[in-house]
């Protein structure tokens, strides 16, 4: 049980990750509840996004174990051991993303896009398609269902991507400065969907911010240090940072 005594779904130990002499990750242990929204904080270079990426399995920690509990929608994983195909099936399947920008085509229509995403899971094309235009209608896009990526606001697009990650339904979400390139309006609209996409349906949202009104809108906020975790809203105190001489 984590702190709030939600079940976990992802649990992180020791997890470790060095790019040459730097070490992007000296040592992460974190449980993640399901249901949860879990803000990851911390400066420019002190390793969210290397976080977000190994729990994510899009990299490979050098060290340490990452673990995706059973839900009734996805069984039990060592994300750390899987081969490549495992982690592809594991993000096409069970983890949704949104990223700042990059994930979307921007030559397809934002129902492609979508019903892309969808298929890509197993989804038949007229599946997809309806699950689409769907999703796309409840984020407010019934009138832009055709248009290129490329043909819509920065606002529009976002939610594309939110429709793009919550079309299969993951379990885990991850978000790596969703909100990044928006106004401060259209961010807190942008997060509202995400929330209520995510932990409304009771699946988790993982979001790496910047922006601490971002963070004061999720259920826990982790900060992180020199690829550390230095403190934890979860836990009663801070954790002490320790700088070790490395
Ligand atoms: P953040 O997202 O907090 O800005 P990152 O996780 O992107 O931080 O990076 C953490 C550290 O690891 C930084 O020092 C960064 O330069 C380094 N790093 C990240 N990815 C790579 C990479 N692919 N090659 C070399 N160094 C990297
Ligand atoms: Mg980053």
């Amino acid at each position: 049980m984590t702190h709030s005594q939600l079940p976990a779904i992802i649990t992180a130990s020791t997890v470790t990750k060095h790019y040459n002499q730097t070490y992007a990750l000296a040592g992460v242990d974190l449980t993640i509840g399901l249901g949860e929204s879990l803000a990851i904080m911390g400066p420019s270079g002190s390793g969210k996004t290397t976080l977000l990426h190994c729990l994510a399995g899009i990299i490979r920690p050098d060290d340490g174990d990452i673990r995706l509990l059973p839900t009734d929608r996805s069984a039990a994983a060592q994300i750390t051991s899987l081969k490549e195909a495992g982690r592809t099936a594991l993000r096409r399947e069970v983890f949704g993303f949104v990223f700042q920008q990059g994930l979307l085509l921007p030559e397809l229509s934002a129902e492609d896009n979508v019903a892309l995403a969808a298929m890509l899971s197993g989804m038949t094309r007229p599946a997809a398609t309806d699950h689409a235009r769907a999703w796309l209608t409840r984020l407010g896009l019934a009138d832009h269902l055709r248009k290129r990526i490329g043909q819509l606001s920065g606002g529009q697009a976002q939610r594309v991507a939110i429709a793009r990650a919550q079309v299969t339904q993951p379990v885990v979400t991850f978000a790596d400065e969703p909100t990044g390139a928006l106004d401060s309006a259209t961010s807190a609209e942008v997060l509202s969907e995400l929330l209520a996409s995510t932990t409304g349906r009771g699946s988790t949202l993982v979001v790496v911010t910047h922006d601490e009104t971002v963070a004061a809108r999720c259920s826990r906020v982790v900060r992180l240090a020199d690829g550390r975790i230095v403190s934890d809203s979860a836990h009663q105190q801070a954790t002490q940072y320790v700088q070790n001489g490395r």
